[in-house]
């Protein structure tokens, strides 16, 4: 029997190859339909988020192999569970969950997060590639998710509200825009200030007090020529609360590893001090290790 993600899949790859312009336009466009009611996937009833959000990724990630785009790799799912999981713990108990992804390309880390915590939740989604953005856009819509959409320099001021939580899979590299750089603490003294870093700067700014940022981060985040800025910032600004390496497996080599970096913002003049949970993640398909990490996860949110 086919499945909704697969029907979905096989009804956006059908219309995508039968055009001549680029796949991923042809997605944006067959959503439209599909949203307008134009043209719709056969689905069972039971049609969930999940499947709707798997189902476009598919596509997305077909899409995405045909026009290389190395700047913008979709977060895997193996993360974005984890990090949903993660997110959802910490919403736990809460109403009117706020979230921001400051880099959120397809949108597939934000809409994995959104679907784990469920209803009662709006985000603000930023991106500088306008494509990206109106399959994101449209993503949420057929999603029935309410995000507000910002099509700009992240790092350039933002003009949202300040969240609950920000998430995002941050872009790692040199910054070239010097002069606005200047505005953050994390500018170095000498040369280009790392945009990883710029993101997390911004991303707590626009965060509430006692709310918490989730970033998947360089592996050696802490060891790069830079940290000697990213301590004294993450000392004086933030409240670092968990490092959590992700397996190796999950990458090409040692050099492109990441972890997950939790921190909290300070509820204003109160800072106060938490051992600091650090973890790392076992292979996810044993199912037995993966529930006791998942244990050990709970029972730190909780705290
Ligand atoms: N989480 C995303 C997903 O699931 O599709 C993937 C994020 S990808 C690792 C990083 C994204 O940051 C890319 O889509 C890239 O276009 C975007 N980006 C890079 N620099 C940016 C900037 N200065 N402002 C806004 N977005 C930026």
């Amino acid at each position: 029997m086919t499945t909704n993600t697969e029907s979905i899949f096989s009804f956006i790859d059908t219309y995508a190859e039968s055009k001549e312009e680029l796949y991923l336009e042809a997605i944006v466009e067959v959503c439209q339909k599909w949203l307008s009611g134009e043209t719709q996937p056969m689905l069972s009833e039971t049609v969930t988020k999940e499947d709707i959000r798997r189902g476009i990724q598919l596509a997305v990630l077909k899409g995405m192999k045909k026009n290389v785009q190395p700047n913008h790799q979709m977060t895997p799912d193996s993360i974005g569970m984890l990090i949903g999981h993660i997110a959802s713990k910490l919403a736990a108990g809460e109403g009117n969950i706020t979230l921001l992804d400051p880099a959120a390309g397809t949108g597939n880390l934000l809409y994995t997060v959104m679907n784990t915590i469920g209803n009662d939740i709006t985000a603000t989604a930023v991106e500088i590639d306008d494509l990206l953005v109106r399959l994101s856009a449209i993503t949420a819509e057929l999603l029935e998710h309410p995000v507000t959409f910002y099509v700009q320099d992240a790092l350039r001021p933002l003009f949202a509200d300040p969240v609950d939580i920000a998430i995002s899979d941050l872009p790692v590299g040199f910054y070239p825009d010097d002069e606005n750089a200047l505005n953050y603490e994390l500018m170095p003294a000498a040369g280009h200030a790392y945009a990883h870093h710029l993101f997390i700067e911004q991303s707590m700014k626009h965060t509430k007090p006692g709310g918490h940022g989730l970033f998947i981060i360089p592996a050696n985040l802490f060891e790069s020529e830079q940290s000697s800025v990213l301590h004294p910032y993450l000392k004086k600004q933030t409240i670092i609360r968990a490092i959590i390496q992700l397996p190796d497996s999950l990458f090409k080599s040692a050099a492109h590893a990441k972890s997950i970096l939790i921190l909290q913002k300070p509820f204003l003049d109160k800072k106060v001090t938490h051992d600091v949970l650090l973890a790392k993640v076992p292979n996810m398909t044993d199912k037995h290790a993966m529930a006791l990490f998942l244990q050990k996860i709970d029972i730190w949110a909780n705290d």
